[in-house]
């Protein structure tokens, strides 16, 4: 089914599979840039259907200076050139028009106050918008249909306007933000006028045969916000407006249910699509979190959806719809939702790439091209930085042998992949796995390298990618036997007492704290199994689903929890941790560990914290002495990863993939 053609109005699609919008790579001013073509040109030949860029801004007011935009006739020329690019590999193309509406931040728009349906104070920018007019309101629509105008002008098949995610259109649908008396505020059928009026100015504007996507909000996820059953109905009202498909995604960016991470199960919002799907007969598109080509499959075949949005499934893997129409599954490089690349470096407006996949955001740039000579090449260490160096070393012909002392590959992923809802790492370690064997990578496993291995390959280059080892502090007590590191309690080697005291609210100290807190909780196929059998009633089921049989306090020394987590995942592991009863005490120091707890200070106050075990998450330090030893003994020796400077695994695996291009 994924690979059945469809028709979204009079645009025909070879397949099903989908890349939508991810505001992705930033614009100088609103232009297509080479590194705009270079990245959808990728995955247009990769096998996509169809590419949605964007969000396109669609006037002043309506997105940062850096998005892509339509708003001006002078974008036409970049943007026929980026059509025609992504056209020529046989893929259709979209652009989606985007207004942020109170989700815009003044500083990205060159100091203007954001507009809205009425101004209430945005909690994501902490600014307040200022009221549409009725004439300014028929100006953005008018501004709407400009824009589609001109992507239909540019050549590109269809167009989609964004209305969910808590964007403009969102704003006027939602009691929770328009509060207007006017026609467009007021009951449901008043507040879906603005966004039915675009869809029918749009239609208008770029005639019966262009295709027009919506993409609504299955769910605002949001308390006294709208659920399924709204958009179900705003869906169908699209329809008769002349739309053509229904893209349905999540909630709003203000949700506290997490919409992206890896702790959302894969497909965990196709239910969403599901209920619109019931209402309309266009088309409807399936999001988030689908990054599997079996499962979008089944979801197709069993009538949930009739697309499917493969987003950064397809950041992570441009070939996923080639491997996957070959059924070369173990050839795909999944997205792990981690947003270590992809999504995290915007809230800090540094560049995007992707953790699995070096090249995302710079393909022009970061070619893998043969090695002018063919060397022999030994990496030590199979954590992802020493197998992606491996990998890219091989693909450029050279002869790579890999070392690692530990009895299996993936080093540190494996701990990382351990806490609630941290699988999706290990499909990393499994595709870099298939990747060593596939390249006929010498790998030798359980085998700790010295110099004596270096001498006995006799190599060009040595890679080093020996990682790290836990840092131990200078506390008292600190070699006490109720003392553990929080590696050994994530890798199942030592286990902990019922009153447990961790040190250091770093990503590790807070994982571990949620490993630990989950104990005892109830599972997901009971829960299902009470629930369905009507076993127990909501307060009891809610209470065994948060509370675990350990008690668990978190000891961090500085004023913020989880510094080392990326923006868009950090405040999810700060909720769940506080679901899950964990106290964090922060700005505390450690002072000595006794038989008892652990004694601590904060504002110059000394607690004993009562606990039978403590676990030390205090950070990591390179292990680096092999590379000492060798590096004035080989023609070229690399220190990368870990190993230079313990860092994340996103940082790894780009040196990793950098070394393996230049070795
Ligand atoms: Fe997926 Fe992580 Fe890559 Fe983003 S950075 S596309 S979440 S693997």
């Amino acid at each position: 089914m994924l690979f059945a053609p469809i028709r979204v109005g009079k645009m025909e699609l070879k397949n099903r599979i989908v890349m939508p919008a991810m505001h992705y790579l930033s614009s100088w001013e609103g232009s297509v840039l080479p590194h705009h073509l270079d990245y959808f040109v990728e995955r247009a030949r990769g096998g996509a259907a169809l590419i949605i860029i964007g969000g396109c801004t669609i006037d002043e007011t309506s997105g940062a200076v850096d998005m892509l935009s339509a708003r001006d006739d002078k974008f036409i020329p970049g943007l026929s050139a980026l059509a025609k690019a992504v056209q020529a590999q046989g893929a259709k193309i979209a652009a989606q028009l985007f207004h942020a509406g109170r989700y815009s931040h003044s500083i990205l728009m060159g100091g203007k106050q954001s507009v809205s349906s009425s101004p209430i104070r945005s909690r994501f920018t902490g600014e307040t918008p200022r009221e549409l007019s009725i004439p300014e309101i028929k100006q953005v629509q008018r501004n709407y249909a400009l824009a589609a105008a001109r992507i239909k002008r540019a050549g590109f098949d269809a167009v989609e306007v964004i209305a969910s995610a808590g964007y403009l259109i969102s704003q006027f649908l939602s009691p929770l933000v328009n509060r207007r008396k006017d026609e467009y505020g007021g009951d449901f059928e008043s507040r879906m006028r603005f966004g039915l009026e675009v869809a029918r100015e749009v239609r208008r504007e770029v005639g019966p045969d262009f295709s027009l996507i919506f993409r609504v909000a299955g769910n605002e996820f949001l308390e006294g916000g709208l659920a399924n059953r709204e958009a179900q109905i705003f869906s169908r009202e699209l329809e008769k407006a002349g739309v053509d498909m229904i893209n349905v995604t999540g909630g709003w960016h203000e949700t506290r249910v997490p919409q992206i991470t890896m702790g959302l199960p894969r497909g965990g919002f196709v239910y969403l699509a599901q209920g619109i799907k019931q209402t309309v007969s266009v088309p409807v598109m399936a999001c988030n979190r689908i990054n599997d080509p079996l499962l979008a499959d089944q979801i197709l075949r069993d009538g949930q959806a009739d697309l499917i949005g493969f987003a950064r499934g397809l950041i992570a893997d441009p070939e996923l719809p080639n491997k996957a129409r070959e059924g070369r599954y173990d050839e795909i490089n999944y997205c792990i939702g981690c947003n270590q690349g992809c999504f995290d470096p915007i809230f800090d407006r540094k560049p995007q790439t992707c953790l699995v996949n070096a090249r995302a955001g710079a393909e022009g740039r970061l070619t893998i091209e043969p090695a002018f000579r063919k060397k022999k090449v030994m990496v030590i260490g199979g954590g992802p930085g020493g197998m992606e160096a491996a990998r890219v070393a091989a693909l450029r012909g050279h002869a790579v042998c890999l070392y690692e002392k530990r009895g299996s590959l993936g080093g540190q992923i494996h701990l990382a992949a351990v806490p609630p809802g941290r699988r999706e790492f290990l499909s990393f370690v499994s595709y870099l796995g298939k990747q060593m064997e596939k390249l006929k990578v010498a790998v030798h496993t359980g085998t700790e390298a010295t110099w004596q291995h270096v001498e006995m390959e006799k190599p060009d280059a040595v890679i080093v990618a020996t990682g790290a080892e836990p840092w131990m502090p200078e506390i008292k007590g600190i070699d006490r036997p109720n003392v553990v590191l929080a590696w050994d309690v994530l890798c199942g080697k030592e286990d902990t007492g019922k009153e447990v005291v961790i040190i250091g609210g770093g990503a590790v100290g807070l994982e571990t704290a949620l490993f630990l807190a989950r104990k005892g909780t109830m599972d997901a196929e009971t829960l299902h199994f009470l629930m369905f059998n009507k076993a127990e009633n909501f307060e009891t089921l809610n209470s065994l689903l948060y509370r675990g049989v350990k008690r668990i306090t978190v000891v961090e020394m500085l004023k913020k929890l989880g510094r080392d987590i990326g923006t868009s995942t950090r405040w999810t592991i700060i909720q769940d941790i506080s679901r899950l009863g964990v106290r964090t005490m922060t700005n505390t120091r450690a002072r000595e560990i006794t038989e008892t707890g652990l004694l601590v200070e904060r504002e110059g106050k000394e607690t004993l914290l009562s606990a039978e075990t403590i676990v030390l998450a205090t950070g990591a330090k390179s292990l680096s002495a092999l590379f000492e030893t060798i590096k004035d003994r080989v023609p070229e020796v690399h220190l990368i990863g870990d190993a230079k400077t313990p860092r994340k695994a996103l940082e790894a695996v780009a040196e990793g993939f950098e070394v393996g291009r230049s070795v």
